[in-house]
């Protein structure tokens, strides 16, 4: 499977001003200083190998989309936020039309529905959308949020088959090649987290969710729900204090909770997900190392808990990375 994050960012959406485009140029310029810089492939080198993240990219500004590429004909989508549109908007372009897209939604907050209206394919006859969701009230939200005066054109207006499957933990649903289940989360109003499998390659998507005091229990449901996957999408826009202090019950968690809860859970890699609008690149890359420090850290205090094994596999040699996601990465499972 392929995963491709087309919304990464946590709330509303956010464009960078022209000021942090104005200090990127440059820090890139000042990085060229004293490089043999004459040629176009020079340059373009240097931009894709040698600029750090902060520089040549951005973590992007959409709100919540995955499209998962599972080698099926049919779509499938995690959450419609304004991530969604682009993806819309190129499969519109490429000419492909009379297919299906199975979307569905973790909840139905505005970060993660609103891009639904900007998903062209909806508008072709011919297509097929599918919306899926542990919550039965999407029908009804999706027809609000297109309603008069929030929304220019009436939900009606989509062309395409439009139909609604609600599901409830337990379930194990088969379509696009993958079998998927869900898992109730901590989050106002609740939220669902997905579990796609597809022969021994899994890989969770949760977010928005809250884990408080008892995930730190024994017996926790949702490491059963995340158990030996290769991929953990993990809402974490807060540091640990923030998730105790004045942030508490706003529904989301931290990273230090993603790294413990992935390294019971024996995940593979774990990515940071619905990052906080207020963030910057910088911002995000300092997470990114505070992340990975603490990683290393319980690594490392395990093994010297265990000296008589050096290197012996534990719950706590996972997850074996960290990584941040942001708009444009594709993660191979
Ligand atoms: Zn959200
Ligand atoms: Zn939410």
């Amino acid at each position: 499977m392929k995963v491709h994050f087309l919304g990464t960012r946590g709330s509303i959406p956010t464009a960078p001003s022209s000021t942090v485009i104005r200090e990127k140029v440059v820090a890139t310029l000042l990085a060229a200083r004293g490089k043999d810089l004459r040629s176009e492939t020079q340059i373009r080198e240097f931009v894709k190998k040698q600029l750090p993240f902060q520089s040549g990219h951005t973590y992007g500004g959409n709100t919540p989309c995955l499209n998962i590429e599972t080698g099926s004909e049919d779509y499938l989508i995690m959450d419609g936020g304004s991530g969604i549109r682009a993806l819309g908007k190129e499969i519109v372009e490429s000419g492909v039309s009379g297919k299906t897209f199975h979307i569905f939604f973790s909840h139905l907050h505005y970060d993660h529905v609103q891009g639904i209206p900007f998903f062209a394919p909806a508008y072709i006859p011919g297509n097929k959308v599918v919306f899926h969701g542990g919550h039965d009230t999407i029908e009804q939200a999706l027809k609000d949020q297109m309603k008069t005066p929030f929304f220019p054109i009436p939900f009606e207006t989509f062309a395409a088959d439009i139909s609604f499957e609600t599901h409830i933990p337990g379930d194990v649903i088969s379509i696009c090649d993958v079998t998927i289940t869900l898992h109730e989360q901590n989050h106002p109003g609740v939220s669902y987290g997905y579990r796609v499998d597809q022969g021994d390659r899994s890989f969770v998507y949760s977010t928005d969710a809250e884990h408080t005091s008892p995930a730190h229990g024994k017996e926790y449901p949702f490491i059963d729900f995340i158990k030996g996957t290769d991929l953990l999408i993990f809402d974490a826009p807060y540091t640990h204090s923030q998730s105790i202090g004045n942030r508490e019950h706003w529904g989301h968690s931290s990273n230090i909770m993603g790294v413990e809860l992935a390294a019971r859970g024996e995940v593979g890699t774990l990515a940071i997900f619905h990052h906080d609008p207020a963030s910057s690149d910088k911002d995000m890359d300092d997470f990114l190392s505070h992340t990975k420090k603490f990683l290393d850290r319980s690594k490392l205090a395990v093994r010297e808990a265990r000296p008589g094994i050096p290197g012996a596999p534990s719950p706590r040699a996972h997850p074996s990375e960290v990584l941040v996601a942001y708009d444009g990465l594709i993660f191979e499972v």
